[in-house]
């Protein structure tokens, strides 16, 4: 495999004719399959018998996208520039501990419980006062390099706006009418498709110190969705649910809140096992923790610093002891040479582990991301493979697997599934009506 900045300069000197987006889409397809095959520039060039850019486009595309090129608009190959910084690659330690350097707090937590919580569990980091995160962010310019230490920074706030909403989901898509409790944004897990990686503007993990105020019921309102046992209300949409609650303790509030309002269900998603708290304060069934599986296959090369399979499913049995119910979440499922055995190996060892009628949901999606995103993956996993995959760009101008591909995962997923207990909810996340109908 050859580097980025050496096949765009090997590209301009072998078509020297082309123009600046001839030569981004040309070194663009070069590089993909360059990575992809493990092979250099002068043996994929060297099948090219023309110097004609729609012929040498043409090649390139075919070899890139085998099952797709001719079957899809040329429009949904999403060829951006190269742009490719050693310095911008992930930091991969075993696992993260947080132990922020600097705390930057804004004067109005002063003196509530998480300022005082984060003062004595965190004595010796630098507490600098801050007029709000935005006034932060004019003298401190973000970069994905200074995204790569946001462990070192954390930014306690009031929330004022936006700790309740309706997901956001995507356009053209069936909803499921999910809700979000925002408790946080950042997280320390190193997940290759991660959309935060692209999302946050604020290299810290941003925590509010106000949550209990928004915990009532004229500010919590789900809606329903006959699908489900009751309306859902979540949180980790842009953080891990519980990654920091040793630190937070929100489930303390959390819990409470749901445990008196048993009509509403309030789902914890999380990869992590930091379920001391929650333990220890105990569960009712409207209290879901659900925990985002993947095959182990792809935990281990995609899911950086998290815990395995085994020890999340060990974390919901104990969960379900306590009395909570649980919930797993197939997303992304990845495309990869064993996908089928690697899905429904995790599965098996969901059913083994954990008895069906503590499963409230399981959902299912596949890889998907706004286009973005893949210059920031290859950026900070420079040998991920989940990019080598024929990703098009769709409906909603987000990049994801063709149509007939999906199709064939949901239906796998389900049958499997179905194998295991009929009866448990299983929904898609993002997909619209077409692929929906041809599932159920
Ligand atoms: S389908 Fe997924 S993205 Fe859409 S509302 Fe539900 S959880 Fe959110
Ligand atoms: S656990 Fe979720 S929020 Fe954390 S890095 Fe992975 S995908 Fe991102």
């Amino acid at each position: 495999m050859d580097r980025a900045e050496d096949i765009i300069h090997k590209t301009q000197q072998k078509y020297k004719l082309f123009g600046i987006n001839k030569i981004r889409e040309i070194s663009r397809l070069i590089f993909e399959i360059s990575k992809r095959d493990n092979i250099g520039f002068d043996i994929i060039v060297n099948e090219i018998n023309s110097n004609d850019y729609v012929v040498v486009k043409n090649f390139l595309l075919k070899k890139r996208y085998p099952t797709t090129f001719g079957k899809v608009s040329k429009n949904s190959f999403y060829l951006p520039d190269l742009n490719i910084d050693e310095k911008n690659k992930a930091i991969l330690t075993a696992e993260p501990k947080f132990n922020p350097k600097k705390i930057f707090y804004t004067k109005d937590v002063i003196g509530s419980f998480l300022y005082n919580r984060v003062k004595i569990l965190y004595p010796n980091a630098d507490f600098i006062g801050i007029e709000s995160i935005k006034d932060f962010l004019k003298t401190h310019e973000f970069s994905i390099e200074k995204y790569n230490n946001r462990k070192d920074n954390l930014f306690l706030i009031n929330e004022k706006y936006d700790f309740f909403k309706k997901c956001p989901c995507t356009k053209n898509v069936r909803c499921c009418n999910y809700s979000i409790l925002n408790i946080g944004y950042g997280c320390l897990y190193e997940c290759s498709y991660c959309f935060l990686q692209g999302y946050q503007n604020v290299a810290g993990i941003i925590l509010p110190c106000n949550l209990p105020d928004f915990l009532t019921l004229d500010k919590i309102k789900p809606v329903d969705n006959k699908m489900f046992f009751l309306p859902r209300v979540g949180s980790g949409e842009f953080t891990d649910s519980l990654i920091f609650d040793d630190v937070t303790l929100f489930s303390n509030d959390i819990v409470k809140f749901f445990k008196e309002n048993k009509d509403i269900s309030f789902e914890f998603k999380t990869k992590s096992i930091n379920i001391k708290n929650l333990l220890k304060i105990g569960g009712r069934e409207n209290i879901v923790i659900s925990w985002s599986v993947n095959a182990e296959q792809m935990i281990k090369e995609n899911e950086h610093c998290t815990p395995n399979l085994q020890s999340r499913l060990q974390a919901a049995q104990e969960c379900i002891k306590a009395g909570y119910s649980v919930g797993f979440h197939f997303d992304p499922i990845i495309i990869y040479d064993d996908w089928k055995d690697g899905y429904k190996q995790a599965i098996e060892m969901i059913f083994d582990f954990i008895e069906s009628e503590y499963i409230k949901w399981i959902s299912i999606g596949t890889l998907r991301m706004v286009s973005p995103l893949k210059k920031i993956i290859e950026n900070r996993f420079p040998y991920n493979t989940i990019l080598d995959n024929e990703l098009l760009l769709s409906y909603d101008g987000k990049l994801r697997y063709e149509t007939d591909l999906r199709i064939n995962v949901y239906k796998y997923m389900f049958e499997q599934i179905k194998l295991k207990n009929k009866n448990i909810p299983i929904y898609l996340c993002m997909e619209n009506n077409d692929i929906w109908n041809l599932i159920e």
